[in-house]
Order: structure tokens, then sequence, then C-alpha cells
């Protein structure tokens, strides 16, 4: 929403000031739009009544801002949502680290295993994979899932995310999920080759039962993948999480993708979907930096200084057998550093939001 203030209303008045105590009153954010006649307001979060604010003094409206993105944007409805009892929200922060490509289920435990001492409850699991060549390993598909999701059950992972590429993977996901007991949780992934696949992006937003992280598309715009996510809400499934993960660029090598992890404030700001960054795909590469610090540390920490609040990592037992990925694939040993390194890294955000912002 856009608060017009009337040009009396200057930064230093007493209306001002009680405008801004009335916001922090009801948790709403904000952000200064100075003009040369008056001050505006962009409001963020859940609204009281309107004329609650309306009719504050100094006021001169209150409106809604025109989004292109009806029902993702900012001003529409509370962030986030709560799924198998974890909160995703642009507050929140969680790491999904986890197998590129499931190929066996020794595997699959040594990495729940692993997180689940590490204190995870969220993983990533690749079943169904979209490979650049027919000739190389596809994903087990539906039948790895069974143990996939027993093994979740087993060690306490409650969302697993598993990208689908047809409306048929849903169904599968469903059925293997029935005959386990259900016990674990899954996001359906729309990788970023099928971010303009319209009738897949129908499929997952016409169900609610699973969540949906869309990938952006490699090689589109910004807008044309927030509209992505708008056909999957449009759809009726509002659940979604953002993931950015880098853009075809010949100017990106020898990384895989470029990075556009500075885009995770605009998409906050554009939209109230959780953003979540993927450094493994962005980077693509096991290199490391002077320093000592491998690339996609360094990407990853640049997502979540920016505020991204999900985390989409590579881990492999043995990234060099891996079937898919391997190179960009942390190692078991590397999961207490990187976790390290990234609670440090959000820590700092949240300092930086209370220096330079207005608290996360
Ligand atoms: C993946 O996450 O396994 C993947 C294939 O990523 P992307 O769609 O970003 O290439
Ligand atoms: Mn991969």
């Amino acid at each position: 929403m856009l608060m017009v203030l009337h040009p009396e209303a200057h930064r230093t008045s007493f209306a001002f000031e009680a405008i801004l105590r009335c916001l922090q009153q009801y948790h709403l954010r904000y952000t200064l739009h100075p003009q040369t006649t008056h001050l505006e307001l962009v409001l963020q979060g859940d609204f009281p009544p309107i004329e609650t604010l309306a009719t504050l003094p100094g006021v001169i409206r209150i409106t809604p801002i025109p989004s292109p993105y009806r029902l993702l944007a900012t001003t529409n409805s509370s962030s986030g949502f709560t799924y198998q009892g974890v909160s995703f929200s642009q507050h929140d922060f969680h790491c999904m680290i986890g197998l590129c490509a499931v190929d066996t289920p020794v595997h699959v435990e040594a990495v729940m295993q692993r997180l689940q001492q590490l204190g995870q409850t969220c993983t990533r699991m690749g079943a169904y994979k979209p490979r650049t060549s027919p000739y190389t390993f596809q994903g087990h598909g539906r039948s790895c899932l069974p143990y996939i999701f027993e093994l979740a059950g087993k060690y306490g992972i409650r969302v697993i995310a598993m990208e689908v590429m047809d409306a048929s993977h849903i169904d599968e996901i469903n059925e293997a999920l029935a005959i386990t007991g259900s016990s674990t949780g899954v996001m359906l992934q729309i990788g970023t080759r099928n971010c303009q696949n319209y009738s897949l992006l129908q499929a997952v937003g016409s169900q609610t039962k699973f969540p949906v992280l869309l990938k952006r598309g490699f090689g589109i715009s910004l807008h044309e993948s927030l509209m992505a996510a708008e056909y999957i809400a449009h759809a009726g499934n509002p659940n979604i999480v953002f993931c950015l993960r880098g853009i075809k660029s010949l100017a990106a090598a020898p990384h895989r993708n470029l990075a556009d992890f500075a885009q995770v404030p605009l998409v906050k700001r554009l939209t109230r979907m959780p953003v979540c960054v993927d450094p493994s795909h962005a980077i693509g590469v096991g290199d490391v930096g002077i320093e000592g610090i491998s690339d996609i540390h360094h990407a990853a920490a640049q997502g979540v200084i920016a505020g991204a609040n999900l985390l989409l990592v590579d881990c492999h037992p043995h990234p060099a057998h891996a079937w898919v990925d391997g190179h960009q694939a942390l190692t078991l040993e590397g999961l207490v550093p990187f976790l390290e390194d990234m609670a440090l890294v959000r820590t700092t955000y949240l300092k930086r939001c209370t220096l330079l912002g207005q608290g996360a």
C-alpha cells in the first residue's frame, strides 16, 4: 500500500512521528519515497482496517500500489506459509542441502543422517532429472521415491525439495508418500528449464497439498520469471518460494551461470514470496578462492547477506563418484563449516537490518 502524506507532515513533524509510531504498533514495514511536494511511504505487512491509518493526522490517502503481480505482490496478504510445521516466509531462514540426483539408498541415508545430526529438517533430493544429454543419467524417477520418503521419516526430515517435470510426477510422489506413511513432505521444484512450461505451472498450481519452489528461467527477464510464479498462484496455490539460480551468460565462464543474488531484496520488495538462492547451480564448480573459501561458499554468502530465506545446496558423500553435478557438491565433512559460515552471515544480515533498515 502507498501512504501519501500532507506537505505539512514533513519528516520532523509531530504528525510524522505519530504516524511512524502507529506503523510500528502494527508491525508495518515502510520505505520512504521523498517527493517534492509531499512524502510517500510504501507500507508492507499485515494491515489493520485502512481507516485506522487513513484517519491519522497528516495522511492524505492510502492506495493499493498497482502491481503486475496481482496475487503475489507484497501488499496482498501476509508473507509466507507453514508446511510440515516449518515456516517459510521472508523472515525465516532454512537450508535445503542434499543430493542433486539420488543415486543409491546408502547415499540418501548418509546425507539424511548427517543432516539430522546437524539439526536440519529440510533437504533436496533429485529423482527426476532434466539433463542436457539424453545419454546421461535421467534420475531413478518413481522407483527411488519409497526409500527417499522412508529414510526422510527415519531421520526427521520434514520437507524435501524435489523437481517435477510432468504433472504425472506429482501423482507418483503422492502415491509413494501414501504407501510410506506420509512421514515427510515434498516441496515441488520447477527447474529453470521449465519456468515457462505453463501447463506444468498450472499442474503444480492447481493443487495445494505441496508448496512449490520455482526457479527463475535462466535466459528470461526477472519479470517473466515472476509472472511464471503468478501463474502458479493464479491456478490456486499461493505457497511459492522463488529461487534465484543465476542466468546463462558467456560472461559467467568459467562459472556455470552468472549469479543474480543482488536481486534477492528486489524480489522480496516486489512480491511476498520467500526467496531462495542456489549457489551450487549458479557457480557449478568447486574452485577455491585465494583465502581458501570456495566460490560456492562466497556465492551462498552473497545471497544470505542480501536477505535470502532459503539456500538450495548440492552435497554428496563422495562427490567424485556422483552421477550428476559432483563437481559442485559439498562433502559431508564440509557441511559443518558451511552451516557455521551461513549462520555467521545470517547473523550479520540481521545486524545490517537493525543498523541500516527497520529490522528483518
Ligand atoms: C537442480 O536444482 O537440480 C537443477 C537442475 O537446477 P536448475 O533447474 O536451476 O538448473
Ligand atoms: Mn544439478
